[in-house]
């Protein structure tokens, strides 16, 4: 039974690693991704290996610790930071970290994405913010992404990237490109003047919107 689910979960990173390299999120091996399968066991990519060529096996099976449990390849270089992630926020099931090319632009800015489009404060609740740069890999990234994401469902990662979170890996995928297309948004109109930001008010309606709706409507346990 464990069995099964540990190859349904490879089988569910690897094609969301193929998802994220279609969609351009990520080149060649950077980036990782990872899914909660229970309590004390993840399933995450494997560090620095191209995405196109992964294979079942290649898919780590670690706990919480971050501990080896099964597989050959070293478990992504990032494990650290979801590991902390889903520590500090029991509601994920599933992180997608990628170096998309506009969310790492406005982190090599060192600046939040504003508030300036409806999905984008569904999934954030306003600013995506930016965790202080920290050396990849490091448990100061680890701590900088957990106290900068906060409530909201992503953070961009200074010089680097950007992480998101999801109750279901469909959703985490989500984020992933509203993150991108947010923080192109974010560029086109900034080269234009700048754009209207959102009210406070009306971003918390549609914060609560999504989380007590939206969210459930999109994994089909709404109406
Ligand atoms: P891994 O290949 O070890 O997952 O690392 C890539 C990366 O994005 C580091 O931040
Ligand atoms: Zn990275």
């Amino acid at each position: 039974m464990v069995d099964m689910r540990i190859e349904d979960a490879r089988k569910m990173v690897i094609q969301a690693s193929l998802t994220i390299l279609q969609k351009g999120l990520i080149v060649g091996s950077w980036g990782n991704i990872s899914l909660k399968i229970e309590k004390d066991c993840f399933a995450i990519t494997p560090s620095g290996r191209n995405y196109d060529k992964m294979k079942l096996d290649d898919i780590v099976i670690i706990n919480a610790d971050g501990k080896k449990m099964m597989g050959e390849r070293t478990p992504s270089s990032e494990t650290k930071m979801h590991m902390a992630i889903y520590a500090a926020n029991p509601r994920f099931k599933a992180i997608v970290h990628t170096h998309s090319t506009y969310a790492t632009a406005v982190a090599a800015m060192r600046k939040p994405i504003p508030p300036l489009v409806e999905d984008m404060a569904h999934i954030s609740g306003g600013m995506i913010n930016v965790a202080p740069y920290a050396i990849s890999g490091s448990e100061e990234l680890a701590a900088n992404a957990v106290a900068a994401m906060g409530d909201s469902n992503a953070v961009l990662l200074a010089n680097h990237g950007a992480v998101s979170c999801g109750k279901t890996l469909e959703e985490a995928l989500t984020v992933a490109e509203l993150v991108e297309k947010s923080a192109q948004i974010y560029c086109i109109t900034a080269s234009m003047g700048g754009g209207f930001l959102l009210d406070e008010k009306n971003i918390k309606t549609i914060r609560n919107f999504y989380k007590d709706h939206y969210s459930k409507r999109q994994a089909g346990k709404e109406l």
